[in-house]
């Protein structure tokens, strides 16, 4: 896993050979805005991988400056889902412990003549500096003196201007033909509550002024962000750099990771949350690492896709089809099999026994005979998936129940229908059949061919399960419409059914096989007279 190479691995390589770098000290810094999403999955696991390779270690930095959109929860729930992924932070460390620091560094800015406070409103800003091509305007209040500026600071941060009112501008370049080096701004006045600082601060400063300094604060060797930022690595340098910090790390950008048919972005995610469109961040439609994780995706999954996407400088989405196909090697093996049966069809078995069972010991798994063991039980009543049966075999292909036609039951017998049985209005609610002993499983019994085998439940034996079916949150790639109109009402459908008692015992998040069904999570909404089922992904994809 580790082996795997990239560019970024390779700027690494060469930065411990010219004795750059003794260490790689790389972070993880999400904002504790939302819950993280499988695109951060990639953030992280290549943050952390990469350290750990080169024997270095790697932060959970929150990026807290923005206090109107954090909270304790999303703190809460990044750490839980990076422990969750199997990453353990060598340091936790908030933006906001540093703005005292940050304020510091912003007083050198001042006396050095670099950066000055701007009386003029945010839409005269925003106007002023131009366009690509075009120099922006010079503000008024650039040629303050440094005293004016040291004074006009203080008061800002003392709370002596309303929000909006000033704000404070490096000064830089108003013509430069990257428009992040005009003047940008680095500190803006909110009263809002922040989760760490409380209302000890009321201003606060912009990203891209206090990301750099986070990282060099922190000795940061390599800060890996995504690709939007590439045009902001010369002011990146420039922080850095002006504000006199002794350690220089380095800025380097990677494309991030989209998947088809759903939204990543945190604040689409937080809008299907707030409307109400989705059940919760941890819906198990939702690409957050908390609803995968309760529709039942497994880590080395996710780990294994994340890194069989590589590491590269464009941007890319790929199919869902990928994730899925490293579910499905992941649970292979580790999952215990079992039979369930999905809109049961009763079966009696008119020759055997009334009040006979019959006990069939049977392995979970027999590619992984750690799992152990369990009784399959068989018995005069039974029920089938009522997909399983038709009243006419319909053509050669057809390997299920029809009358007259002799299937095996998984672990059991061949069974025969000889008759169906129908309500008043025209349902088939019971099918007759025969068994024939000599056919048990494990007997050795060739005489006859069966057409196809099948699962069954004993009614001695079943567990009442509701299952949930998942389908992609957005079917359209149509961008322009709106979010909640775009999003696919039928994504999440309800069956019941039941499932073999073996697994009575079963906690939260274990994972099942259910035989020719598919792969399923015991989700969070089981109760002791309910199972409920998430399927994590079928067998094999059925288109
Ligand atoms: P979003 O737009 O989803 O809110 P963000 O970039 O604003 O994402 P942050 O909390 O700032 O979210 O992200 C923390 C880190 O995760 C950043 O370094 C960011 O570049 C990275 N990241 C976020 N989304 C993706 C993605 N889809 N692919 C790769 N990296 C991502
Ligand atoms: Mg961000
Ligand atoms: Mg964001």
């Amino acid at each position: 896993m580790e082996n795997q190479s990239n560019f970024i691995k390779t700027i690494m390589e060469q930065d411990l050979e010219s004795g750059k770098h003794k260490k790689i000290v790389t972070r993880f810094p999400p904002e504790p805005n939302g819950f993280l999403h499988i695109g951060h999955a990639r953030a992280i696991i290549q943050n952390f991988e990469l350290a750990k390779h080169f024997g270095g270690y790697t932060n959970l930095r929150y990026d807290d400056t923005n206090p109107a959109k954090e909270e304790d929860k999303y703190v809460k729930s990044i750490r839980e889902d990076i422990e969750w992924l199997g990453y353990t932070p060598a340091n936790v460390y908030f933006a906001s412990d540093y703005f005292e620091e940050m304020y510091n560094r912003a007083i050198i800015l001042i006396k050095k003549g670099l950066a000055y406070v701007d009386n003029s409103t945010p839409e005269q800003i925003a106007e002023d500096r131009g366009s690509l091509g075009v120099a922006g305007k010079l503000s008024p209040y650039r040629n303050r003196s440094i005293e004016e500026n040291l004074e006009l600071f203080e008061k800002m941060r003392n709370g002596e201007f309303k929000e909006g009112e000033c704000v404070l501008r490096a000064k830089i370049d108003m013509a430069s033909p990257n428009m992040n080096m005009r003047d940008p701004i680095l500190y803006r006045i909110s009263y809002a509550h922040h989760h760490n600082t409380k209302d000890k601060w009321c201003i606060y400063p912009m990203y891209d002024y206090a990301h750099p300094l986070e990282d060099a604060i922190e000795g940061i060797t390599h800060s890996l962000c995504s690709l939007e930022f590439e045009d902001h690595r010369p002011l990146y340098d420039w922080v850095v750099k002006e504000t006199e910090m002794p350690l220089v790390p380095r800025q380097i950008e990677f494309g991030r990771l989209g998947i088809e048919n759903t939204v990543m972005s945190k604040r689409y995610l937080l809008q299907l949350v707030q409307s109400k469109t989705v059940t919760g961040w941890d819906d198990p439609r939702m690409p957050t690492l908390s609803g995968l994780r309760r529709r039942g995706y497994t880590k080395d999954a996710i780990k294994n896709f994340i890194l069989s996407t590589g590491l590269s400088k464009i941007n890319s989405t790929v199919s869902s089809d990928m994730l899925e196909a490293a579910l499905r090697d992941d649970l292979q093996n580790k999952a215990k099999r079992v039979m369930g049966v999905i809109d049961p069809l009763k079966v009696t078995i008119t020759n055997y026994p009334e009040n006979e069972v019959e006990h069939i010991g049977v392995p979970y798994n027999s590619d992984n005979e750690e799992l152990g063991s369990r009784d399959v039980i068989f018995s005069r009543e039974i029920y089938i998936d009522r997909e399983d049966f038709v009243l006419e075999k319909p053509n050669k292909k057809y390997k299920r129940l029809a009358l007259g036609i002799e299937v095996r039951l998984f672990h059991a017998y061949f069974i025969k229908a000889n008759e169906a049985r129908f309500d008043k209005d025209g349902n088939i609610i019971e099918i007759l059949a025969t068994y024939d002993p000599e056919t048990k499983s494990g007997s050795g019994f060739d005489a006859r061919k069966p057409n196809g085998t099948i699962q069954f439940v004993s009614s001695k034996n079943l567990l009442k399960t509701k299952f949930n079916y998942f389908e992609p949150m957005i079917l359209d790639t149509d961008s322009n419409l709106d979010l909640l109109e775009r999003f696919n009402k039928d994504s999440w459908e309800i069956k019941e059914g039941f499932v073999e008692k073996s697994i009575i015992n079963c906690s939260i998040n274990d994972k099942f096989q259910l035989l020719r069904h598919g792969f399923f999570n015991v989700d969070k909404e089981t109760t002791k007279d309910l199972l409920v089922l998430n399927e994590i992904v079928s067998l094999k994809k059925s288109y």
